[in-house]
């Protein structure tokens, strides 16, 4: 059994430079849809939390909007993905068709194959690293880091800049296991 490098793939994410907000919302957007299931290991809390923050960051001008798909260069219908919701500000950005093999890969390799293939130059981009199987990668990042990990606004591993910290809202989806570090209380874990 090969063992898939999390870390490698990681480090293979886009790495967005953050700019100082010039627009920055005073709320985080709630969305009224049900959360999404879990994927890499995420949950659907932290997903939602991971696209609040990302979809701020937008809004406040602090990363550009995606005009490019990383993969095939489509410049239809083109977001931004999060392949680790821990990791603020490495998103690749995706049309809409790679962005659905890309969540599909699990069912239907043999469609992102054809994909990939066809993009990858040096096969150390990070979408010809994303694994074949699903993988916990927010487990993998806890065991390094923590529940920590999860606090995505104040975030040991890719933290964010200063001047975007402090204005950041307070309406974030509150996460389960870092309440009790919201109310200024020593991070217990659980
Ligand atoms: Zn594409």
């Amino acid at each position: 059994m090969s063992i898939f490098d999390i870390d490698a793939y990681i480090d293979a994410l886009p790495s967005h430079r953050l700019r100082e907000p010039t627009n920055p919302p005073a709320q985080y957007q709630v969305s009224r849809w049900p959360l999404l299931k879990p994927y890499a290991g995420f949950s659907g809390i932290e997903r939602r939390r991971g696209g609040q923050l990302a979809g701020w960051l937008q809004a406040a001008g602090c990363i550009a909007k995606p005009s490019r798909c990383d993969i095939c260069r489509s410049r239809d219908r083109v977001g931004y993905h999060s392949a680790s919701y821990y990791h603020v500000g490495r998103y690749p950005a995706l049309c809409r068709p790679c962005h659905f093999a890309a969540h599909r890969r699990f069912y239907e390799w043999d469609q992102w194959k054809r994909i990939i293939d066809a993009a990858a130059v040096t096969g150390r981009e990070w979408f010809a690293l994303a694994s074949r199987h699903r993988i916990d990668i927010a487990q993998h990042l806890r065991n390094l880091w923590g529940w920590q990990a999860a606090n995505i606004e104040r975030s040991p591993i890719s933290p964010l800049p200063d001047a975007i910290v402090v204005m950041l809202p307070d309406n974030m989806l509150p996460h389960p296991k870092l309440s009790l570090a919201d109310d200024g209380q020593p991070f217990a874990g659980f």
